[in-house]
C-alpha cells in the first residue's frame, strides 16, 4: 500500500487529488492538506474585486466532495517537511508520513520585496492584491471607500518588479473601467495608470502572445489610461508609489512617484515557507526544481505542478520579470505527475510521462475580452493566437462554472473535455499530443 499525499488544494492541487485516486487502486491511500477548508476559484478574483461575484459563488468547502471520492481531507497549514524521513508537520502539531508527496502550493505573495507594499501594510490607502479571495474583498472594500469620495485621487494598477503572472493586472484594470463606466464614475477619477515591469505592453511574461501588445495597448489607450512600462517599484507609502524607470541598458532614465486613492499591484511571487525551507528541494526563491517528469531531482519521491516549481523567465528584461503558470499548463502538468506516480509505484520505470505545457487562457475584460492559445506556452510554439471579442467575456463566465462543477464533481479532466481538445490538437500529455506537437 502506498500513501499520496497533496499539499495544496487550488488550481493544480484538486484536480491531482482526483486523479491520483482515479489511477489508484482502494488498497492505496491518498490525502489532501491545505491551509483553508475551502477551494477558491482564483481566476474570478479580478470579478470579486469589484464586487461582481461573492464569496460564495468562487469558493466552495473542500471536505464534503474529496470524501465522496474517499480522499482524506486535512485543513491544515504544512509548517515543516522532512523530505528525508517523509513526514509533513502540521500547524496543530500533528503529523502525515508520505510515501509520494505531491506540492502544489502555489504562490507565496513576495509584497516584502517592496517596502510598505501590500494590503497588511497599516495604510489607509494601500497597494492591495487580488491574488486570493481575501485580498479580493479588501480590494472591493478600498475601491468603494475610493467611490465615495467627493474628489477621488488617481487609480493605479499594474505589476511589481519580479511579477510573473501580469494577465490579471490587466483583466482588473479593464474590468475596473468597466465597472466606473456603468456606474457613471469614470470622468470622477482625474487619472488612471498601468505601472508595469513589462519590458512593453503585453508582454505578459512570455514575450508576448500573437497580438498581445497591439490589443492591450489598444484597450488601454481607448480607455484613457496611461501605461508605465519598465517601472522597478521601489517602496510605497500611504497613497504614493515610488518607482524609477529603467531604459532598455538596465539604467535608471527617471523617478517617477504616483499618488493614489486606489491601487491593486500583482506582486512578485515566491515558494511558500514550508517548501521553501526544504534542504535541496528549491532554487533561491523557494519554488520547486523539478525534472521534465514533474519530479524533484534531490527526492525522487517528491513531485510537483503548479505556479510552485521553479521555471526560469523566458528573457531577460530591463527590470526582472518571471514567466507565468497558466491553468491549463498546470492541469497538463498535473496529469503527467499523477501518471508517474503510479508508474513509480507499479515498478514501471522508463515510463514516465511529460506534460505538454500547452496554455489556452481567456481574460475577462468587463464587456468583452481577449483569449490566448499557445502550444506550448513557451517559444518555441507550434500556436501562437491571442484573439479578442464578446464571446470571450461569456466563455469565461462559462469556464468559471465549468471548472466550480468538475471540482464538485470530482473530476479533471471529463471524457467530453479531452475528445474536444484532442480534436484541437490541445493535450495534456505530449504522449497523445500530434507528432509535430509532442517534439519541442
Ligand atoms: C488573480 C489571478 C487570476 C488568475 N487567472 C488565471 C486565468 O484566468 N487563467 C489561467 O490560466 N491562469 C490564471 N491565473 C494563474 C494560475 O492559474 C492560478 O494562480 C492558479 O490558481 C495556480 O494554481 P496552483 O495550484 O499553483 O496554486 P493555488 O491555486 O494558489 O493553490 C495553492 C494552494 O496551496 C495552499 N497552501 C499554500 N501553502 C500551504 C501550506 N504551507 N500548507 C497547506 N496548504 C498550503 C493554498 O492555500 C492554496 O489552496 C491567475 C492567477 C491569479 C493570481
Amino acid at each position: 500500500m502506498a500513501h499520496v499525499v497533496i499539499l495544496g488544494a487550488g488550481t493544480g492541487g484538486m484536480p491531482a487529488a482526483y486523479e491520483m485516486r482515479d489511477l489508484l487502486g482502494r488498497e492505496h491511500r491518498v490525502t489532501l492538506i491545505s491551509e483553508n477548508p475551502y477551494f477558491q476559484f482564483v481566476p474570478s478574483n479580478p470579478w470579486a474585486g469589484v464586487g461582481w461575484r461573492r464569496r460564495g459563488e468562487i469558493t466552495f468547502e473542500i471536505e464534503p466532495y474529496t470524501k465522496r471520492k474517499h480522499i482524506d481531507f486535512i485543513a491544515q497549514r504544512a509548517d515543516h517537511i522532512d523530505a528525508e524521513r517523509n513526514t509533513i508537520t502540521l500547524a496543530d502539531g500533528s503529523s502525515v508520513d508520505y510515501d509520494y508527496l505531491i506540492i502544489t502550493t502555489g504562490p507565496a505573495l513576495a509584497f516584502d520585496s517592496v517596502p510598505g507594499s501590500g494590503p497588511h501594510s497599516g495604510f489607509g490607502k494601500a497597494t492591495h492584491s487580488i491574488c486570493t479571495i481575501d485580498h479580493a474583498e479588501r480590494a472591493h472594500q478600498s475601491y468603494l471607500e475610493l467611490l465615495d469620495s467627493d474628489n477621488p485621487d488617481p487609480i493605479v494598477i499594474g505589476a511589481m518588479p519580479g511579477a510573473s503572472c501580469f494577465g490579471p493586472a490587466y483583466e482588473y484594470a479593464l474590468i475596473v473601467l468597466r465597472d466606473l463606466e456603468k456606474r457613471g464614475a469614470r470622468r470622477k477619477i482625474p487619472e488612471f495608470h498601468f505601472v508595469t515591469s513589462e519590458p512593453y505592453v503585453g508582454h505578459l511574461g512570455l514575450g508576448g502572445v500573437g497580438d498581445s501588445p497591439q490589443i492591450l495597448a489598444r484597450h488601454l489607450k481607448e480607455q484613457g489610461v496611461q501605461v508605465h512600462c519598465n517601472m522597478n517599484t521601489l517602496e510605497v507609502q500611504d497613497g504614493k508609489m515610488l518607482s524609477e524607470r529603467i531604459d532598455a541598458d538596465g539604467k535608471k532614465a527617471a523617478v517617477q512617484s504616483f499618488d493614489f486613492g486606489f491601487s491593486m499591484m500583482l506582486p512578485a511571487f515566491k515558494g511558500v515557507d514550508a517548501v521553501a525551507k526544504v534542504e535541496g528541494l528549491c532554487n533561491p526563491k523557494g519554488f520547486v526544481i523539478v525534472d521534465e517528469h514533474q519530479r524533484s531531482p534531490k527526492y525522487p519521491n517528491i513531485y510537483s505542478a503548479g505556479v510552485c516549481i521553479a521555471i526560469p523567465p523566458v528573457e531577460p528584461t530591463p527590470v526582472p520579470t518571471g514567466a507565468p503558470k497558466t491553468g491549463y499548463m498546470i492541469e497538463s502538468m498535473v496529469t503527467a505527475l499523477v501518471h508517474n506516480i503510479k508508474a513509480a509505484i507499479e515498478g514501471r520505470e522508463g515510463k514516465e510521462e511529460m506534460g505538454t505545457w500547452n496554455a489556452i487562457c481567456l481574460a475577462d475584460l468587463g464587456d468583452r475580452g481577449v483569449g490566448f492559445v499557445a502550444l506550448p506556452q513557451f517559444k518555441p510554439r507550434q500556436v501562437d493566437w491571442y484573439g479578442e471579442g464578446v464571446w470571450v467575456h461569456w466563455a469565461k463566465i462559462a469556464f468559471e462554472k465549468y471548472f466550480i462543477a468538475k471540482m464538485k464533481a470530482g473530476v479533471s479532466e471529463p471524457f467530453y473535455e479531452k475528445l474536444l481538445f484532442q480534436l484541437l490538437g490541445i493535450t495534456r500529455l505530449k504522449s497523445d499530443a500530434p507528432p509535430a506537437a509532442a517534439s519541442h
